[in-house]
């Protein structure tokens, strides 16, 4: 491909602005623009556009520029933890309350229950009746296996509801 085939490519164009056309093309170049009225108006306008950006003022970044802008995302970063942090907080709050209510309300209200099944199935199931007034001290007993069991349950629903917990607020600070 010859360095110079038709009219001015862009590139051209501008390194004739620049007064950089390469050895080899320089002579066609200059030859061709001085009878295509195309090329000229294309040099023309990368000439205009040259000092136009010659006069664009570039405003000086302020020297603590790069500090103030990372010490705004550290901020942003401390909030969105603490935030995660309060989540966690208020979730295992709820759960510890629910494993205590699960438990307190075990030993009350399970008896009953076992009692009125006992009760239906007459006679023949006195020795549940029987089995069913010892259901409260039996939970009272068994208080810390119903603990753990609930425990197993709950930590692994808090550790993927805290990663689900999203921090919308923190990132559109940053914004
Ligand atoms: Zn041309």
């Amino acid at each position: 491909m010859s360095l110079f085939d038709g009219h001015l490519t862009d590139a051209q164009a501008q390194r004739m602005v620049d007064g950089a056309l390469l050895e080899p093309e320089t002579a066609s170049v200059e030859r061709h623009v001085a009878e295509c009225p195309e090329c000229q108006a294309a040099v023309e306008s990368y000439r205009m556009l040259a000092i136009a950006l010659e006069d664009l003022e570039v405003p000086p970044l302020p020297a603590d520029f790069t500090v103030g802008v990372l010490a705004r995302i550290d901020a942003a970063e401390r909030a969105a933890a603490r935030e995660r942090r309060w989540a966690l907080g208020i979730l295992a709050g709820v759960a510890l309350a629910t494993i205590v209510a699960f438990v307190a309300a075990g030993a009350r209200a399970w008896a009953p229950s076992v009692s009125g099944v006992a009760e239906r199935l007459g006679d023949v199931a006195l020795a549940v009746r029987v089995g069913a007034g010892f259901l409260p001290a039996l939970v009272g007993v068994f208080r810390l296996q119903i603990i753990l069991v609930a425990a197993v349950v709950a930590i692994p629903l808090l550790v993927a509801l805290a990663r689900l917990m999203p921090a919308p607020e923190a990132r559109a600070e940053v914004a």
